[in-house]
């Protein structure tokens, strides 16, 4: 037994399934999971010493690729002064004022400690602006796990298959009303049937939790007009594609401007990082200064924001990075394309996504009907030639900035391999 599985067995005693987060459980693809020992730039390494290209990338975070020293170094200077104080700081300040000057439509942004959180806080807030209870999102999007998201969600509840979840109260769901991913009359449907009613509209401008759905075109601009003629707030969760798909993320990409945004991951660059911000009017009523309550003591925590800030710093000072893994983001899913006949591949930038079913894959349903046995074959077939994907169907291939081409080159070569011997 090696040392991942001896792990395994001792976590299972003590903590659920043995994992903190059940997307890293490798039920679904029948193995145990890997346990990570250390990582460097585009490799992981795990407890017996195995080394892999990682495409997971703390799924979202590492777009600098692993242990940047930047990165590594803000940390090591601000954790001489402190771990955390529980009041305000200058890190804050110079975080807030990186984002507000990245986004235009972020006029007011507060940091807390994880997307759930974000995406709850800004779900709170649009109620609290609009004096309304009910939301619009997408089957197939993840948005945390706070109960009125946990409606027919991606991640990790679709690999576990279970459409919601136990212990949200009806009442809860209740006001969370759901729509077609690239499918605009089924927004206006859910106005009209509920009119002066809803809330917000909840959307990642590209799904990249039921496998990579890219927005249709229009499909982002006709949900901007159909908020503002309905007088409901448009919550981008730009949590993955914040500062990925471009430095201004999918907003910019796409040239539609939120209410609210949401932001996790990359923001952090690998420590417990959230925030929300958006149009003054609608942040001013958050606590302090408006009747939004929503509160943190470890939020803007000095060390989380001295990773964040180094991170988002050298990726504006470093616009060749987006050049770089926009390109290996192209270039991976044209190799995609040759490796895998038969099967669609998605994708946005540096997020890339082989679905094991020819496609097109437009939403959840069209998601849904990938082949999750033959993506678990796949899966072990890499892992056990050194590459490390998400152990499910319904995630992203993450590219960072340390990855060459010579990598996805031989990931490209490995799927290859793995449609020929499945043919043989
Ligand atoms: C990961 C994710 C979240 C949740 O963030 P956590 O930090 O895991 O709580 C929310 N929204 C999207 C789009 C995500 O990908």
């Amino acid at each position: 037994m090696g040392r991942s599985e001896e792990l395994f067995e001792r976590a299972k005693r003590v903590i659920p399934g043995g994992v903190n987060s059940p997307v890293r459980a490798f039920g679904s693809v029948g193995l145990t999971p890997r346990f990570i020992s250390r990582a460097d730039r585009q490799k992981i390494y795990d407890a017996d010493g195995r080394a892999y290209t990682d495409y997971v990338g703390s799924w979202g975070p590492m777009i600098l690729g692993h242990n940047h020293p930047v990165v590594r170094e803000a940390v090591e200077r601000a954790v001489k002064d402190g771990l955390s104080f529980g009041a305000a700081t200058e890190h804050e300040v110079e975080m807030a004022e990186l984002v507000c000057g990245a986004v235009p439509s972020v006029e007011l942004v507060r940091m807390v400690n994880s997307g759930t959180e974000a995406v709850m806080s800004a779900v709170r807030a649009a109620r609290g602006f609009t004096d309304r209870d009910k939301l619009v999102k997408f089957a197939g999007c993840y948005h945390g796990h706070s109960d009125a998201m946990l409606v027919k969600a991606g991640s990790g509840v679709m690999t576990a298959g279970v459409p919601d979840s136990a212990g949200v109260p009806a009442s809860c769901a209740r006001d969370t009303l759901t729509a077609a991913y690239n499918d605009l009359e089924s927004v206006e449907l859910l106005f009209a049937e509920n009119p002066g009613r809803i809330a917000a509209v909840i959307v990642e401008p590209v799904a990249a939790n039921m496998g990579v759905v890219e927005p249709a075109g229009g499909f982002l601009k006709g949900l901007r007009r159909l908020c503002d003629e309905n007088g409901a707030a448009l919550i981008f969760d730009e949590v993955i594609t914040g500062f990925r798909l471009a430095f201004g993320g999918a907003q910019e990409r796409y040239g539609v401007e939120a209410d609210l945004v949401t932001y996790g991951k990359i923001i952090g660059a690998g420590m417990p990082v959230g925030a929300y911000g958006g149009r003054r009017e609608i942040m001013e009523r958050v606590a302090p200064v408006g009747s939004v309550y929503q509160a943190g003591t470890l939020s803007g925590n000095p060390v989380a924001m001295a990773a964040g800030l180094a991170q988002l710093r050298y990726l504006r000072e470093h616009p060749e990075v987006y050049a770089h893994i926009e390109s290996l983001g192209r270039r991976l899913r044209a190799g995609l394309r040759e490796a895998a006949p038969g099967c669609a591949v998605t994708g946005a930038g540096s997020l890339c996504c082989l679905f094991f079913t020819p496609g097109p894959v437009v939403d959840y349903t069209t998601a849904k009907a990938a082949d999750t046995a033959r993506f678990a074959r796949y899966f072990r077939f890499l892992l056990d030639r050194g590459i490390y994907t998400a152990p499910s169907q319904f995630e992203a291939l993450f590219l960072s900035d340390a990855h060459t081409e010579g990598d996805v080159d031989a990931l490209a070569a490995c799927i290859a391999d793995f449609f020929r011997t499945e043919k043989n």
